[in-house]
């Protein structure tokens, strides 16, 4: 199994000239091979490939003129050719998403670097080729081999590696899947989830506000005039608030999914259409903030670390619906959050009701697959969730 580890990383000044110059070189390799592959394809109709962009790569870096493409590591330009060529291959199988040229002036810009890069914990340096020893904060150790690695540089100008690190084979003991130790869980807009067993797990109040004066400052910056000096320092405030807001939205899904995956064996959660929710104006921006996407890719991933089991059931199910008699209220609104039954006179909490009946429904659907002839994928952990382009998306857990 690999895992990805992500420090700060604090390069002196001679090593931030070195590390600007290659994510320059990266961002040109990139937009001169897309630029090659979409004139290739206007003219002979057909694709360029990139092992043939990477030997053209070759001859361009000996012309005297692109001298300075050799101040970045060989591979590193290949990574962005190959690169270039994976967002290609997304949008011929996704048909959207056309890969855009990079932009000096907007986003994170990223550098990679397939081979050679070394950790010391001892001293808190990492070691990459022609850089050399950086200063790095380690906030947690690893053991296993080191695959590749990878260096961003934020709006704000900071810099982090990521680390891809092929872990040791150690043997989890799967949990079997039962009642025993299971739960369901409902996420939602008002309270963030809430959980079969009553559990309910609150949004973390500094984030409204945050993004409240997130709006003002994205205003404030709008109404500067474009390219003065004074638009850029506004634009300043509101990405380095918008990295507070982003890290302290991780920090929050971390630990949740953490203290989830602890203590219980199996849970159970509810397939959300996630983009098509996001189309609906007054949920769209509670949602995005709320990260849910990366909340239930987290849980998946840690539950099969720690040995148990990630269950979904379908969309359509009727979780908020179905009282436990039976009976399934049709008329439900979205802005009901109780609920009388007709039938057996219950009060259904909405929430709480939905969470149990994810649980409930996950488990017969376990039990059919046992019982049946299709047989238990994988010991019930290797989840495949569905996205919007119809692809499978980063959840195969086991290697
Ligand atoms: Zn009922």
């Amino acid at each position: 199994m690999t895992k990805g580890f992500k420090y700060r990383i604090y390069p002196n000044k001679e090593q931030t000239q070195q590390l600007n110059q290659m994510l320059g070189n990266a961002r040109f390799v990139y937009n001169w091979a897309l630029d090659k592959r979409i004139k290739e394809y206007q003219s002979e109709k057909k694709s360029i490939s990139a092992f043939s962009i990477m030997m053209d790569l070759t001859q361009l870096k000996k012309q005297p003129e692109y001298d300075w493409l050799n101040l970045s590591v060989a591979q590193s330009l290949q990574q962005s050719v190959v690169n270039m060529d994976k967002a290609f291959t997304r949008f011929f199988k996704q048909k959207k998403g056309f890969p855009k040229f990079k932009s000096k002036h907007i986003g994170t810009h990223h550098v990679g670097f397939p081979q050679n890069t070394k950790v010391d914990f001892e001293t808190g340096k990492i070691s990459l080729p022609k850089l050399g020893w950086i200063k790095t904060k380690i906030s947690r150790t690893f053991e296993g081999k080191i695959k590749t690695s990878t260096i961003e540089k934020t709006p704000t100008g900071k810099f982090f590696i990521s680390i891809t690190v092929e872990l040791p084979n150690v043997k989890v003991k799967q949990k079997p899947i039962s009642k025993v130790n299971a739960v369901g869980i409902d996420t939602g807009i008002k309270t963030f989830a809430v959980l079969s067993d009553g559990t309910e797990i609150e949004n973390p109040k500094h984030l409204k506000s945050n993004l409240q004066r997130l709006k003002v400052l994205q205003r404030r910056a709008s109404k500067k005039q474009k390219g003065s000096a004074n638009r850029r320092k506004a634009n300043l405030k509101v990405a380095l608030l918008h990295e507070k807001i982003s890290n302290q939205r991780m920090d929050f899904l971390h630990k949740t999914t953490t203290a989830i995956a602890k203590q219980y064996d199996t849970v159970a959660c509810e397939n959300l259409n996630i983009s098509g929710m996001m189309k609906n104006h007054h949920l769209a921006q509670s949602i995005a903030d709320l990260g849910l996407g990366r909340f239930y890719t987290l849980l998946a991933y840690k539950m099969a670390e720690n040995g148990g089991n990630y269950l979904e059931i379908g969309r359509f199910a009727p979780s908020s619906k179905m009282c436990e008699c039976g009976a399934i209220n049709k008329d439900l609104k979205l802005s009901d959050r109780e609920w009388v039954c007709p039938v057996c006179g219950r009060i259904n909490k909405r929430d709480f009701l939905a969470s149990r009946n994810i649980l409930k429904f996950a488990l017969t659907e376990q039990n059919k697959l046992t019982a049946g002839t299709v047989g238990r994928a994988c010991g019930g952990v290797g989840v495949s969730r569905t996205n919007e382009a119809g692809t499978v998306s980063e959840r195969s857990l086991r290697t």
